[in-house]
């Protein structure tokens, strides 16, 4: 098995959560012994989001997206994103907000949960009103943490460590983007991306109706 972060490595992680005895949990409650929660700051890429999602749900698993409200590289507000949300829960996943600090505006589009996006130590933690944060205490421990940030693992890929069942629970939080659009390195990997994008904003400005003649 290669540690690639591709969708066919995703499902061979899904596959060892199961195969180690896990249930797929959310942020509705603190993680009980056997929970993995699948957590996923969208941060770029609306598409990629719903590839993820589509996989998950083809796998019986079900996932937490965290969206944003303010990203620069996708607005929530327009057609693209109400369908978005709309097909994340039809497939059955939650979403939450991936807000930026210290704005904090849960509306009807999200579940009471939070995800800070890149935030500062002193407020990474902190719980919030009326919401749960992801990483307060109880939803979050180093331990039972992992994370693919810029394309690396810290404490190397999980897929082992829940095949064997070895994490009581864990919080396995991903970013899309990483697993969708093929590359080595996390720049390989933004390259492929905007190749990507750059095709879909000219079927957008074609049905925005511009001559592209
Ligand atoms: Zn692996
Ligand atoms: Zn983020």
């Amino acid at each position: 098995m290669t540690c690639d972060f591709s969708l066919d490595h995703y499902a061979e992680l899904l596959d060892a959560a199961r195969a180690g005895g896990y249930r797929f949990a959310h942020f509705d409650g603190p993680p009980e012994e056997g929970d993995v929660l699948l957590r996923h700051d969208v941060d770029l890429s609306l598409d990629a989001a719903l590839r993820l999602a589509e996989l998950e749900a083809s796998a019986g698993a079900t996932a937490t997206y965290f969206l944003m409200t303010e990203s620069v590289f996708y607005n929530l507000a327009s057609t693209e994103g109400r369908e978005a949300i709309e097909r994340l829960r039809g497939l059955g996943h939650r979403v939450g907000l991936h807000a930026v600090h210290p704005r904090l505006e849960l509306d009807e589009r999200f579940d009471a949960v939070v995800a800070w996006h890149n935030p500062d130590p002193e407020y990474m933690r902190a719980p919030v009103e009326g919401a749960v944060n992801v990483m307060q205490d109880g939803y979050f421990d180093p331990a039972t943490y992992r994370s693919d940030s810029n394309q690396h693992w810290r404490s190397g890929c999980p897929h082992e460590a829940l095949r064997e069942g070895a994490f009581p629970w864990l919080q396995l939080l991903t970013h899309p983007e990483i697993w969708v659009y093929p590359g080595r390195t996390m720049g390989e990997t933004m390259r492929a991306m905007l190749d990507a994008e750059r095709e879909r904003r000219l079927g957008q400005l074609a049905d925005d109706r511009i001559d592209l003649a």
